[in-house]
């Protein structure tokens, strides 16, 4: 039996990290090619770039807004002209995401920064590749994960709450997708085994999310950097990330891409719509009450969604919804790491079952 397990190369977090970059990236090179989002070049980089350049020459390029061939093409050019040698990216999902790849074709080393805690994409080997109109195109697996991963959370706790609060609704999906490929010794993200290691950190990242969550998200609205605020923010980055890719997914995010054929879903974040797949998954898997009831007292305490309302499926027809639980099924997706009869209908069920549950403690 072969594990395998994968990492960034480095994780580094807390108040006025970004102090750290100017030396982090010396590391790696001595001309940095950064990629900012226009938010962070106006709030961020006026005060980061003095400091940054005492310890490696500069060139920053303005994240076009959309992570696409053209931008990746375009910021490569501007990065060879350049003589880069590491590229660093500052800002959201789709920046990053671009600044990877950028690295990846220009066969360089990559320092991302991300400036909200929403999702757990930072830490991992992949970029989303969309058109230029914003429609996702392909997946880009890449060679290696990021060399570093640096969160300020001096910045992260500035972002609104909503932020947080979704990428705790990706990281619940963390432990019972892992759990799912463990019991059913399905495949991580690379196609092989996951480990002990990835396993014991997918289920730190629930139980850090129960314990803390709420503190978190108190301080979070308080603008306030306290240590279950830190913890959270590891525990949506780092250790959901560690647990998806290394860990493996299953039926939350397999739902997740469902629901996103319904249209209504388009306004709400990842984080809310795998909070969603992960209520449904739990009556797909067929857990016991007290687990049921555990996750959804979390979902309520915490602010994420319960119900089918809550991501904009308020009147959903049962042939909508039955259309979303089709596409979950879609042939290769990681609904199948869970056991038992997965089937449309199945998840359909599982659905109405979660939002009915959901309304019923809402008391509607
Ligand atoms: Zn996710």
């Amino acid at each position: 039996m072969i594990t395998t397990t994968i990492f960034p190369g480095r994780y580094v977090q807390g108040y006025n990290a970004l102090d750290l970059l100017g030396e982090e990236s010396a590391r790696l090179g001595s001309k940095a090619l950064v990629v900012a989002d226009p938010f962070v070049h106006e709030a961020i980089l006026p005060e980061l770039l003095p400091s940054l350049q005492r310890h490696i020459d500069t060139q920053v390029e303005k994240f076009g807004g959309e992570c696409s061939d053209e931008e990746i093409d375009r910021l490569a050019t501007a990065g060879q002209t350049f003589e880069a040698q590491v590229v660093i990216g500052i800002g959201g999902g789709k920046t990053l995401d671009t600044a990877k790849a950028v690295a990846y074709f220009l066969h360089l080393p990559v320092i991302v920064v991300p400036t909200i805690a929403s999702t757990d994409a930072p830490c991992s080997a992949l970029s989303v590749i969309y058109t230029p109109e914003g429609q996702f195109k392909r997946y880009l697996f890449l060679p290696n994960n990021p060399n570093v991963v640096l969160v300020d959370t001096r910045i992260i706790v500035k972002a609104p709450v909503r932020f947080l609060i979704s990428g705790m609704g990706d990281a619940l999906a963390t432990w019972f997708e892992a759990e799912s490929c463990q019991i059913k010794r399905a495949p991580n993200m690379t196609g092989r085994l996951g480990s002990m290691t990835a396993y014991a950190l997918a289920r730190l990242c629930y139980e850090t999310l129960l314990t803390y969550g709420v503190q978190a998200v108190t301080a979070n609205r308080a603008g306030v950097v306290s240590p279950a605020f830190e913890k959270i923010v590891e525990a949506n980055t780092l250790l959901s990330g560690l647990g998806f890719e290394s860990g493996g997914l299953a039926a939350a995010h397999a739902i997740h891409n469902g629901l996103t054929v319904l249209e209504p879903t388009h306004h709400y974040f990842h984080g809310e719509k795998v909070a969603i797949g992960t209520l449904a998954s739990l009556f797909l898997t067929g857990k016991t009450p007290e687990a049921i009831n555990e996750v959804y007292s979390f979902c309520e305490a915490v602010g994420l969604p319960t119900t089918l309302a809550e991501i904009g499926l308020k009147n959903i027809g049962d042939d909508d919804l039955m259309r979303a639980a089709e596409k979950a099924c879609a042939p290769g997706e990681t609904i199948f790491n869970e056991l038992g009869d997965i089937t449309p209908q199945s998840v359909f069920m599982a659905l109405k079952a979660a939002d009915a549950e959901g309304r019923r403690r809402k008391g509607f």
